[in-house]
């Protein structure tokens, strides 16, 4: 049987991962600090006997025993403001993390998979960004600290393949939202939905102009498999090439909640890229992958998640 380490795996993508591998009956080891995941994602696979969930920060040395087939990576604090809360950790988990996770795929003979990001890009100075384009980020600002992890974790994951012959896979994942997201993670989509349905002013940052382009999570899962699967060393964006403006996006979240909210702008985080967009002909050409779903359809299942879980105000 197949065995598979997912870090991160109490997290938003790392519960959906375990799930799909579970789906394709591999073991699954579950590896997560818990910091900004939450072991709620994963409590239903808790006695599934090819589920095991280990507490542990991968950033310190990484101890599993027995055999190992396949890594994904996916341990990080993602949202803006989990990794500004979280500089350090932030930097450590991309850098000594993600070294730890190749000594162990180096170990284990396993293949691996990083889960990089769009950040790599930065603001962008090509539209829309292919994996050919090196980005426009500044080092020093507050989201360096992710944006820099990231691209010295693709350094890293590089450099143990050339080096050292291990198996490895860079996914790129851009803007992504779905059930399991927290709804206090700070993100646009969480954001937005939360204060529409308890009937709070939209928050839109800057004159809500900026783009950025959402992909439904299920669509994500199967690219991050495919390129599992295939034999692509370079990195692969996978994303939903539906670009939208922040401010259209906040309309649509409230057209589609029925809420009453109005909109109110507050000022734009510090390094907020302006325009994000994945051209994504390589997945297509490589991995044979698209999007399947469309964002209406995936707000809609987005939406059911969140309404289970928001405080509705009395009066609504
Ligand atoms: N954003 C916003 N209001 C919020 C949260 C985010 O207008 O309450 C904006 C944010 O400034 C950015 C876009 O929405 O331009 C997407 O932000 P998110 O944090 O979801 O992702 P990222 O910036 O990492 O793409």
């Amino acid at each position: 049987m197949l065995r598979t380490l997912i870090t991160g795996g109490a997290g938003f993508l790392g519960s959906h991962l375990c799930e799909r591998f579970l789906a394709e009956g591999h073991e699954v080891v579950c590896m997560d600090n818990l910091v900004t995941g939450n072991p709620d994602n994963v409590a239903h696979l808790i006695g599934n006997e090819r589920f095991e969930f280990v507490h542990h920060d991968v950033t310190n040395f990484v101890y599993v025993a027995g055999r190992l087939d396949y890594i994904l990576h996916f341990a990080s604090p993602a949202s803006p403001i989990d990794y500004l809360k979280l500089p350090i950790q932030t930097l450590k988990v991309g850098a000594l993390g993600t070294h730890n996770c190749l000594g162990l795929a180096k170990a284990k003979g396993a293949r691996i998979l990083l889960a990089s990001t769009s950040e790599v890009y930065g603001d962008p100075l090509e539209h829309p960004q292919t994996e050919e384009y090196w980005g426009n980020v500044n080092p020093v600002g507050s989201r360096g600290v992710y944006d820099e992890a990231k691209r010295f974790a693709e350094a890293i994951t590089m450099a143990y393949h050339r080096y050292h012959g291990v198996e490895t896979r860079i996914v790129r994942i851009f803007n992504t939202y779905g059930p399991r997201m927290r709804l206090d993670d700070g993100r646009a989509l969480p954001a937005f939905m939360g204060q529409a349905l308890r009937g709070e002013p939209i928050t839109v940052f800057g004159d809500g102009s900026q783009t950025r382009s959402f992909q439904y999570v299920d669509d994500l899962i199967e690219g991050i498999y495919r390129l599992l699967m295939s034999e692509e060393v370079e990195p692969v964006n996978i994303g939903n090439p539906d670009e939208i403006s922040i401010r259209k996006f906040a309309e649509e979240v409230v057209a589609l909640t029925g809420s009453s909210s109005t909109i109110t702008f507050e000022p734009l985080p510090a390094d907020d890229p302006k325009v994000r967009q994945p051209d994504i002909t390589k997945a297509r050409n490589v991995l044979g992958w698209e999007p399947a779903v469309s964002r209406s359809e995936g707000l809609k299942r987005t939406l059911q998640y969140f309404r289970e879980r928001v405080e509705v105000p009395q009066t609504l």
